[in-house]
């Protein structure tokens, strides 16, 4: 434990909760962040909200913990980036090998509004599911860009910020086990009940691995990561 305050990049995904809870493990005050800016999966904005309410009702060792939660209005990233999360383009792979869900430069803004908050804040430790494992090839999910964003930040800011990434080096399979190792069985069905991950915002088709489409490539690597946990992979 230590006394170092931390402000988790919390979507409401899997990644996001299980930083969550890897967070209000280990610091003492823990505050979350999330950003609307025109997703089309804006459905993660009201599970982000249960989520935080389970964990307020049913996790008395981490409740005391979660601090405030800020929700920023990022619009203008929808309007300069047109992409399949944002627009109305199906999900598909473009000629340069990148998924066209990829937002260009959406990590390093969120990043930097969440370290002006931090700052604000007197927070000094940033907490992100950004992961190179089994990622979709994002480069600003990169553990080197996450290296340097810590840099760049601790030098804009004078101040001394560090970037924690606790999924960075493991696969969707890891991350379900991390979760149960973290919140049992109880976290686990906060999350296969409470967190969104699919892009076309499907809430409608429950699984066991939680509420998506199944056919996109988010409920995909969830899917796969959830079978693989069960089979001990
Ligand atoms: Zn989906």
């Amino acid at each position: 434990m230590t006394s170092r305050t931390a402000i988790v990049l919390f979507s409401g995904g899997q990644d996001s909760t299980t930083c969550l809870a890897w967070a209000l493990d280990r610091y003492e005050r823990v505050e979350t962040i999330g950003f609307d800016y025109g997703q089309k999966h804006k459905v993660e904005l009201e599970c982000r909200r249960t989520v935080r309410e389970r964990i307020l009702n049913d996790f008395p060792q981490w409740a005391p913990r979660l601090g405030e939660d800020h929700v920023l209005n990022i619009d203008v990233l929808g309007k300069i980036s047109e992409t399949a999360l944002t627009g109305d383009a199906e999900i598909a792979l473009q000629a340069d090998g990148m998924p066209n869900t990829f937002v260009p430069g959406r990590n390093l803004l969120f990043l930097t509004l969440a370290a002006a908050v931090a700052y604000r804040r007197g927070c000094t430790v940033l907490v992100g599911g950004m992961c190179e494992t089994d990622y979709s090839g994002y480069p600003d999910c990169r553990d080197n860009t996450m290296k340097a964003m810590q840099v760049a930040l601790s030098l804009g800011m004078a101040t001394t910020l560090v970037i924690e990434t606790p999924l960075m080096w493991i696969d969707k399979a890891e991350t379900w086990r991390f979760a149960a190792r973290l919140g049992g069985e109880k976290l686990v069905k906060v999350i296969q009940e409470d967190t969104h991950t699919c892009y076309r915002g499907d809430r409608q088709h429950f699984h066991e691995w939680g509420s998506g489409c199944g056919t996109c490539p988010a409920c995909e690597l969830r899917a796969a990561g959830y079978r693989n946990w069960q089979k001990g992979m």
